[in-house]
């Protein structure tokens, strides 16, 4: 972590990623300042007990400018705020590839330019460094004006606490397996939306459904024994029937217009359909967001998992 030393790092953002990977850098050692804008982002930095400034001004102040505020506002926070006050030998890094990728943010020629993208949520940076755990990131270096981009990113995420590993990546990949992954998520919501209605309306209760698709949280167990013992591997912990099932009926729902479905949206991601499509969704509003969000909130799953909630809950007492 020596390439920090003597070097000031604004936190840009004291939200999910920011408040911890700041408290993080902090408790490294390193000299950290933060940008915020007025509001109990920027009390909860003061609470903290760091330097709170004006985000122009914390970034004018540093050498290392972490940008951690939301992906769909920092192009236009950098453009006012960021991008004036860089002067050449300072670094600017990101914890996730999007707006660098797309050129939605392009930095002055004569500054660094990185990422350092944590595989976690803010919650668990800050948890799994004070348990020492730590956790993995993915880091690039996407501009190299000083000739010394590479050791700050990498001592910025041993910094934060990546001391699990910090995998050498690009803004490009990170963008692509971040947003497949968040993509594919929404895939298997959906999917157990279906499997929920289906089941119910075949005359099993809801709770029986839900316990199974997910309220009993041995689905949770199944995907972390995914990331211990393997996608795969982790079937023999199963029953024979179980397995069977799995091996059989999981393939054959993997359709050739599947296949090119999913291509469909790695495609849409690669060429920034995707990213044109929620800039114009933040301009209008995000009226198709609200009315998705809405129609899945008032679906009848909603209901059922309170009232199973609420039945867990008297049994525990
Ligand atoms: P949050 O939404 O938690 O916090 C962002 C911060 O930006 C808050 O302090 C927020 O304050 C501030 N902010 C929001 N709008 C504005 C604005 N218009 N002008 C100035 N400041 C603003 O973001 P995350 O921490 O979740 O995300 C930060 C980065 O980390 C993103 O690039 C994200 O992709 C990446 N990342 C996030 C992960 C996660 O699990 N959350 C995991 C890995 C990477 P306020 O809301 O009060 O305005």
């Amino acid at each position: 972590m020596a390439a920090l030393n003597g070097k000031r790092i604004a936190v840009v953002g004291y939200g999910n990623q920011g408040r911890s990977q700041a408290l993080n850098l902090r408790d490294s050692g390193c000299d950290v300042i933060i940008g915020n804008i007025d509001d109990e982002y920027k009390e909860r930095a003061v609470k903290d007990g760091f330097e709170t400034l004006p985000i122009a001004e914390a970034a004018g102040l540093a050498d290392i400018v972490m940008i951690l505020l939301p992906d769909e506002v920092a192009p236009d926070v950098f453009d006012k705020e960021i991008g004036p006050g860089l002067s050449e030998g300072n670094l600017i890094s990101f914890a996730s590839g999007y707006n660098v990728f797309y050129g939605f943010i392009v930095a002055p020629p004569n500054v660094d330019v990185g990422l350092v993208g944590p595989r976690m949520g803010g919650g668990d940076v800050r948890k799994r460094y004070l348990s020492g755990e730590g956790f993995p990131s993915l880091i690039s270096v996407e501009q190299d004006a000083s000739g010394r981009a590479e050791e700050t990113i990498v001592a910025l995420a041993m910094g934060i606490g990546s001391t699990m590993g910090a995998f050498m990546s690009s803004c490009r990949e990170e963008t692509l397996v971040d947003l497949f992954g968040e993509q594919l998520q929404g895939m298997s919501l959906y999917t157990t939306q279906l499997a929920f209605d289906l089941l119910v309306d075949a005359g099993c209760s809801p709770e029986s459904v839900l316990l199974e698709l997910y309220m009993s949280e041995e689905v949770s167990d199944d995907w972390k024994n995914m990331a211990r013992r393997g996608l795969w591997k982790q079937l023999t912990g199963h029953s024979r029937t179980s397995q069977y099932g799995q091996l059989t009926r999981g393939e054959s729902q993997l359709s050739a217009e599947n296949k090119r479905f999913f291509e469909q949206v790695l495609d849409d991601i690669r060429t920034g359909r995707f990213a044109r499509e929620l800039a114009t969704e933040r301009m209008t509003g995000y009226p198709v967001f609200r009315r998705l969000m809405e129609r899945a909130l008032s679906h009848r799953i909603n209901g059922s998992e309170d009232m199973l909630r609420g039945l867990l809950k008297q049994r525990n007492c």
